[in-house]
């Protein structure tokens, strides 16, 4: 029997909740292959070093880069951000369902590379109920400064205009819905 595999890349405006959508299906459907990303941020209180990111220096970062071992990658907020391609390449050889967090810019290149991969990416936007629950989730979390919430918001008007570039979209108003029309995607 054989099974295509599904790569779903989740994408959507800081705040919008997605690490809380990903915790949901992570903990929920431990069929879904989570990509881990790399990333040059520090841990936030409650991030897992393997689990929600890979945190690691700059150096580290650019040589992923030059080894050619990301699959796409971003600055984000003064941060990058990239996928290792392997663990994503081996998830599709295997026909499981891959989801992948990343930002609008990460979406767009995985969209033009997705041919490389034999499989169809499918771009999910994850969009806020509403501007004023995302600026009021934004500045609620606490663990940024001003400065930093400052540019996130700036960097989400321009992602939430990017909305029709999308497959599909899906409201966060509620994280178990959510979580569960984003699982019935990836199963396709
Ligand atoms: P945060 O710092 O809030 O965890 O993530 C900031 C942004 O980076 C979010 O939009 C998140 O989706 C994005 N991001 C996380 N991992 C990756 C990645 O591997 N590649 C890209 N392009 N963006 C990522």
């Amino acid at each position: 029997m054989t099974s295509s595999a599904r790569l779903v890349v989740l994408s959507g405006p800081s705040g919008v909740g997605k690490s809380s959508v990903v915790d949901r299906i992570r903990s929920g459907y431990p069929d879904v292959h989570m990509s881990v990303s790399v990333t040059t941020r520090a841990p936030r209180p409650g991030e897992i070093d393997g689990v929600h990111y890979r945190f690691i220096s700059r150096d580290d970062f650019e040589r992923m880069i030059d080894d050619g071992h990301l699959l796409e990658w971003a600055e984000f907020a003064g941060n990058l951000y990239g996928t290792p391609a392997a663990p994503v390449a081996e998830s599709v050889a295997q026909g499981r369902p891959v989801l992948m967090e990343i930002d609008l810019q990460g979406a767009r290149q995985v969209r033009a590379q997705s041919g490389a991969l034999g499989v169809e990416a499918l771009l999910v936007f994850l969009a806020p109920p509403s501007w004023d629950v995302l600026v009021r989730r934004l500045e609620g979390r606490g663990t940024e400064d001003p400065a930093v919430i400052a540019a996130r918001l700036e960097t989400a008007q321009v992602e939430l205009a990017a909305e029709g570039e999308f497959d599909v979209s899906v409201v966060n108003d509620d994280i178990d819905r959510a979580a569960g029309e984003i699982v019935a995607l990836l199963n396709g």
